[in-house]
């Protein structure tokens, strides 16, 4: 069996002890853990040790002897997946796939056809969000947990794109000339990615005409429409089949 494995927050790492509560003592006692067992913490931020059981009570798990362990399970390439919400859609999902693909950070974005306004769009979704991206973190071996975002506007979204070596939104009617892989080919050695995918009603064409101008790249998926949830996992692991370590680092 691999060592179990926990993600904690840096502040919880202060020493060289560190105490498990809540749902990780739960996650040990799940496993069967006991005093002297090995197991590894990582702060969420790329940092990885290995340490042993000191103290395992109904309430809390200590971990001691933190030794740094050396993990290389992150893709050089940091995806940011900005992905159209619309009223009761599923993102929990999509954080939770793209997480374990490797997505670098995740942006709830709110466009024209959302049905979604920002003030509703919910800090307690993003709450629950981000602890889903914890746990995929943790169950994929990573030692970066993708930052999710709180919910932006499409403008200030938009505005984001400059930060990135390249952006594009996918979206179902750029004809035939401007499909992902015609389009990308050219893009070989990239650092960061910005990925702009629409809600369940699309992107307006006011919308698609204020991205192209920010310098964001309109490509198609292909002949078929996906629905929002699929194009944004689609799109999460063809990019980093193409730029990143998914399928392996050629
Ligand atoms: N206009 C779509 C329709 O006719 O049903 C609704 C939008 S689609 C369900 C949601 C989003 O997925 C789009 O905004 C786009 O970002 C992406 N998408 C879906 N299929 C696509 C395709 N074939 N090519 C490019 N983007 C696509």
């Amino acid at each position: 069996m691999s060592i179990p494995r926990f993600i904690l927050t840096p502040a919880a790492l202060q020493n060289h002890q560190v105490r498990l509560t809540g749902p990780d003592v739960q996650h040990a006692r799940v496993l069967r853990l006991q005093t002297g067992d090995p197991v590894r913490v990582c702060d969420g931020a790329g940092h990885e040790w290995q340490g042993r059981i000191s103290l395992f009570t109904p309430q809390v798990v200590d971990v001691s002897d933190l030794e740094p362990c050396a993990a290389n399970v992150e893709s050089a390439l940091q995806v940011t997946l900005y992905q159209g919400m619309a009223r009761g859609g599923k993102l929990e999902l999509t954080v939770q796939k793209t997480t374990e693909m490797g997505l670098y950070r995740f942006v709830p974005m709110v466009t024209a056809r959302s049905q979604v306004r920002i003030t509703e769009a919910g800090s307690n979704k993003q709450q629950r969000w981000q602890e889903i991206a914890r746990q995929a973190a943790r169950q994929s071996g990573r030692t970066l947990v993708p930052e999710v975002a709180p919910p932006m506007d499409f403008s200030r979204a938009v505005q984001a794109a400059a930060q990135f070596n390249l952006a594009v939104m996918p979206f179902e009617h750029a004809d035939g000339t401007q499909d992902w892989k015609r389009c990308l080919a050219g893009h070989t050695a990239l650092r960061t990615f910005g990925l702009y995918i629409g809600p369940e009603g699309g992107f307006t064409d006011a919308e698609v005409e204020q991205a192209r101008r920010a310098g964001i790249v309109p490509v198609s998926l292909g002949p078929r429409i996906l629905r929002s949830e699929t194009a944004g996992l689609a799109a999460v692991a063809m990019a980093l089949y193409q730029w990143g370590d998914l399928g392996g680092t050629a």
